[in-house]
């Protein structure tokens, strides 16, 4: 189990506040931070993983204590068991692939792992090329990879899919979700994706002003308690067409094309480019595959 009890003083755009973030996350649970800009969940992440200090507080990892400041605790960011994955990559520039994975184990037994990892992100035949030469999509999987190597306690990911395309953001959240399956990593992500958190995790923390506000089931809270669809799905709005006294929103579910009417004052509160649920009630939906 991961224990977090952390304060930490935030100068925002709105003055200064003091952040105290109180989670725990269970031995191979995957917990989205969702939150507006600004809220803390990148000093969170930064937190845990040492590159930030907090002003007081603790870090419990699996018994490890890494961080309390009654105690004096501080253990350095290379000794803390994680692994960071940034929007940006943060891959080194002048090392291959697999140099890149290489350069992050610690011994012998990390080393021999790296051709599987390098397997695993379908990036073999890529090995030995630099990472100017990869689409953002494999510069993310070498990322993920090398954040395997030192078999991490706990994996921190920050917006690490939000520079990519829709269609490769969709292929690598599957890859995050087979991954988190195969090696049951405590796995803590930033997202503003309402549908990458519903695929990926087992709860969201509702992150604001530097405290985590609400933890649940990440349907649950999309659905704001008040739906008790028995259908539900979330798409990107379209297009928004009003012919009063009704408004009809057009929305992208996956890869298709829904199109739902709400009243003209209902669809103010919907913008183009926004993610929202469409939900059915009362509604038996048969399902039949596609052939
Ligand atoms: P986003 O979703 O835009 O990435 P966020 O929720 O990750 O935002 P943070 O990057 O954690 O937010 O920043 C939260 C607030 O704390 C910001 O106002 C930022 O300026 C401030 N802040 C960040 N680092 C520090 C620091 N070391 N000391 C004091 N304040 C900081």
């Amino acid at each position: 189990m991961v224990a977090i009890n952390l304060i930490k003083k935030l100068d925002t755009a709105d003055g200064s506040i003091e952040a105290h973030f109180e989670l725990e996350l269970q031995e191979g649970e995957f917990i989205t931070l969702f939150g507006a800009s600004g809220a803390g969940k990148t000093t969170l992440l930064r937190m845990i993983a040492g590159l930030e200090k907090p002003q007081s507080g603790k870090i419990e990892v699996n018994g490890e204590v890494w961080f309390d400041s009654q105690k004096k605790i501080d253990i350095a960011p290379q000794k803390r068991k994680v692994g960071f994955v940034f929007q940006d990559y943060a891959l080194f520039p002048t090392m291959s692939v697999k140099e890149n994975l290489l350069f992050a184990a610690e011994d012998d037994e990390q080393r021999k792992n790296v051709a599987s990892l390098i397997e695993m992100v379908e990036l073999t035949s890529l090995e030995n090329r630099l990472p100017h030469s990869l689409s953002g999509g494999q510069k993310q999987r070498v990322a993920l990879a090398r954040a395997l190597v030192r078999q991490p306690k706990i994996i921190l990911l920050d917006e690490p899919l939000s520079a990519l395309d829709p269609t490769m953001r969709q292929k690598l959240q599957n890859e995050l979700a087979f991954i988190h399956k195969k090696f049951g990593v405590t796995t803590l992500l930033v997202s503003h994706d309402v549908a990458e958190t519903v695929k990926l995790s087992d709860r969201l923390a509702h992150v604001e002003a530097g405290k985590i506000v609400k933890i649940c089931p990440p349907m649950e809270f999309f659905s704001h308690h008040t739906l008790s669809g028995k259908l539900q799905l979330i798409g990107e709005v379209l297009k928004i067409e009003e012919d009063f006294p009704i408004t009809v929103v057009t929305l992208l579910v996956g890869s298709s094309v829904v199109k739902t009417i709400v009243t003209c004052k209902e669809a103010q509160e919907f913008q183009i480019g926004s993610q929202a649920i469409i939900s059915s009630k009362a509604f038996n939906p048969i399902l039949m595959p596609v052939r």
